[in-house]
């Protein structure tokens, strides 16, 4: 609500409430200061119909948009179900630096609860100087974690040329945030056998996240995950914002299983539990985070990788949200239409 007096003669105080950037423009382009005249009706349609524009425009979505019966896609790999009716925690470290590394995290990881193990190979790095993963090394110590401990392995491909070299060795290929909108990636992967995590592009829509799934699955895959790893706002002291009732609205609007990534939300490894708690009692599907036997010494997202006994502390903190979880899911309505 912004409070335009001044603006108005002084004999109309008005109090307007101004809806959408396209309003705020209009009423601050000189002509809309007479209150009386101000065609309020006009603007409530103008957004009633970019709404509707916005919902019709999902509704083209034929793969990824909700079933008419409510039904959900349940994506398996050996044995575990993401969107099913257990929340599904994966956990690892950001990359894999080393065997003794992996193995040590993979064990605790999944002494704590964790069912999916992720760790990456080739790491899409900001700086062309940090380290940029193992690489195929990488990925073989990843499989081999995975396989001692009896946990599904996800990690990503950064191009299409990476795909069929990834799906030897992954369960499950993730797209990274700089990688949503990579049309070649997302059609190799829509032609790959594996499940594919995608995550949120850094400053993409909840429409365009969609958008991204739906060409996955144009292109062939059924199997596809979203992740919400937070989206860049303002501010310094977080390393992205999470949009976390991105994970009702998309359950509102697809069948596809949702999880948040509460490392890369937040940056910071003090947030990470309290995010996730939150994840849970908010209905997602499943966590994907970072956990390292040493953080301090993490080649890579250091500052957000929790310590083993932290991430065990997490676990335990999720138990009393899984009530909330469970009432989340019986709340959910079949489909969401235009007002
Ligand atoms: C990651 O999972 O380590 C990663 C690079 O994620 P994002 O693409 O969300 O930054
Ligand atoms: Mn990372």
């Amino acid at each position: 609500m912004i409070l335009l007096q001044g603006l108005a003669p002084s004999s109309h105080p008005v109090s307007v409430c101004l809806k959408t950037n396209l309003c705020l423009a209009y009423a601050f382009s000189g002509a809309c200061l007479d209150f009386e005249n101000f065609e309020f009706d006009a603007i409530d349609s103008l957004e009633a119909d970019a709404e509707r524009a916005a919902y019709d425009s999902l509704a083209a979505l034929k793969h990824v948009r909700k079933h008419a019966n409510g039904e959900r896609t349940v994506v398996r790999v050996n044995g575990v179900e993401i969107g099913g009716d257990r929340f599904v925690v994966m956990a690892g470290p950001c990359a894999v630096e080393s065997e003794r590394q992996v193995m040590q995290t993979a064990e605790a990881v999944a002494r704590a609860g964790a069912r999916v193990l992720r760790g990456g190979g080739f790491k899409p790095r900001t700086s062309p100087y940090a380290f940029q993963g193992l690489g195929l090394d990488g990925l073989k110590l990843l499989r081999k974690a995975g396989d001692a401990f009896g946990l599904p392995v996800v990690s990503e491909a950064m191009t299409d040329g990476q795909v069929e070299l990834v799906a030897e060795y992954v369960d499950i290929i993730q797209v990274g945030t700089r990688s949503m909108e990579n049309a070649a990636l997302l059609a190799a992967l829509g032609r790959c056998p594996r499940p594919v995590l995608l995550k949120r592009g850094m400053v993409a829509s909840v429409e365009e996240l969609l958008q991204a799934a739906e060409a996955l699955m144009a292109h062939g895959n059924p199997n596809v995950i979203l992740c919400e790893r937070g989206i860049r706002t303002l501010g310094k002291l977080t390393r992205n914002t999470c949009d976390l009732v991105a994970v009702p609205l998309l359950h509102q609007f697809t069948h596809l299983p949702v999880i948040v990534d509460p490392s890369h939300a937040t940056g910071r490894r003090s947030l990470v539990p309290a995010l996730a708690r939150a994840a849970v009692a908010i209905g997602a599907d499943g966590l994907l985070v970072e956990v390292h036997p040493s953080p301090k010494t993490a080649l890579s997202d250091a500052a957000q990788s929790l310590a083993i006994p932290q991430f065990e502390r997490m676990m335990q903190g999720l138990a009393p949200y899984f009530g909330l979880w469970a009432e989340e899911r019986a709340a959910e309505q079949p489909a969401a239409t235009a007002r």
